[in-house]
């Protein structure tokens, strides 16, 4: 995909109106709120302090309440940056008492991934909404008692798919969904990143998996959410250099087809070996593509039909997808409405990791049974 100035197509007050149009909104079941859902963020590590406390500030339905943490030092610097008291500062021993405490009212997961599914389900039991970052477990199992633990609880389970509310991932959804490419026929869809060693992703029991697990959920959420269909059928294929001691027990590179029910078929890739971040729908009409594609920032989308490629510039939203996704929960929260990644979006995902896994392992096609 080139990036041609001349060829911007600089979207002005329509592009403003449809953006708010596509932008997910739980709307107002009663009357607006009274006061902000307080989130207690459990696991101070990268993603935590780099992008989402830094972005509590900025949310109309959502405040950081409080801070969870097996490390004294952590909560010490981030609590006295953020004005957290010593009350409302928690260790992995007491973390269940948050139950106690009516200013939490949502907890974010950003554990490794092994470590998702416990502290998620802690969380319903002490009666608060849960968000928990992607992969959501390591296991469809896991998931599933996720689910039916915030279930039991009557609180919220959503899942840290933050591309759902990131503008021009919304846009090259609606542009398929409105038959601009014509019928989808191939997505294809690449994201991976060079591993640096000596940290839990490339530890098995900690990240429950490679690439996969991490960077490749992103190559298949995304083809879900462009085919706007279901995969009926997967086939993978892994290449891991087992010599690397990056990769003595997860996996590198693991490629894989998907079919979908219409006959549009998706590639997609993930790696730990080399840079990829991009997606493109491919169709009988024409073609919706993107990269870089669902990074934090610096988004760049492309279309083509009737011979002319242009490049699509979306207006700066009201809110960043960040943002958007911890006011989304609280939003939920406040109006009973279910989150529209919901804690079924990343059991969705996990099945179909399973069988990429599987027919990687076995060599053969994989077909996808209803749930
Ligand atoms: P990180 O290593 O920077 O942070 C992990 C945190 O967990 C650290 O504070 C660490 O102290 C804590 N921890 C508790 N017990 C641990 C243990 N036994 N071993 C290792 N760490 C332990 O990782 P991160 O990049 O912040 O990732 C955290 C989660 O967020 C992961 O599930 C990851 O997939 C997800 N994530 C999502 C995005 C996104 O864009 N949605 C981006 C980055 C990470």
């Amino acid at each position: 995909m080139g990036n041609r100035q001349s060829r911007r197509e600089v979207l002005t007050g329509s592009g403003v109106a449809l953006l708010a149009a596509t932008l997910p909104a739980c709307g107002w079941a009663q009357e607006p709120p009274k006061r902000k859902l307080g989130y207690a963020i459990v696991g101070l590590g990268s993603y935590a302090t780099r992008q989402i406390m830094p972005r509590l500030k900025d949310c109309e339905f959502a405040k950081l309440a409080a801070l969870v943490s097996g490390t004294p030092e952590k909560l010490e610097r981030y609590g006295a940056e953020y004005g957290i008291p010593k009350t409302h500062r928690y260790s992995y021993a007491n973390y269940d008492s948050i139950r106690d405490n009516p200013d939490i009212d949502l907890v974010y997961v950003v554990l490794p991934n092994s470590m998702h599914a416990e502290y998620s389900i802690r969380a319903s039991q002490a009666g608060k909404h849960v968000l928990c970052e992607k992969p959501m477990a390591v296991s469809a199992a896991e998931c599933e008692v996720m689910i039916a633990a915030a279930k039991k609880a009557g609180k919220k389970l959503m899942i840290g798919y933050r591309c759902h509310f990131e503008p021009y991932n919304l846009r090259g959804i609606e542009l398929v969904k409105s038959g601009f490419v014509g019928r989808p026929r191939v997505i294809t869809s690449e994201h991976g990143f060079n591993a640096q060693p000596n940290q839990w992703r490339l530890d098995r029991p900690l990240s429950g998996g490679g690439s996969m697990m991490d960077i490749g959920i992103y190559s298949l959420n995304a083809a879900r959410y462009l085919a706007g269909e279901e995969p009926i059928e997967v086939s993978a294929m892994e290449s891991t250099d087992r010599k690397d001691p990056r990769f003595r027990n997860v996996e590198d590179q693991i490629d894989w087809q998907m079919r979908f029910p219409s006959g549009a078929l998706a590639s997609c890739v993930s790696s730990y070996s080399s840079n990829h971040n991009a997606w493109r729908v491919v169709g009988t009409d024409g073609w919706v593509g993107m990269e870089p594609a669902t990074g934090y920032d610096g988004h760049q989308m492309w279309t083509r039909k009737g011979g002319k490629t242009e490049q699509v510039t979306l207006p700066a939203p009201p809110k960043n997808q960040f943002v958007a996704q911890l006011d989304h929960l609280a939003e939920c929260a406040m109006n009973g409405r279910e989150p529209i990644v919901s804690g079924e979006e990343g059991l969705r995902d996990m099945r179909l990791i399973e069988a990429i896994y599987r027919s990687a392992r076995e060599g053969k096609a994989v077909r996808m049974t209803a749930a």
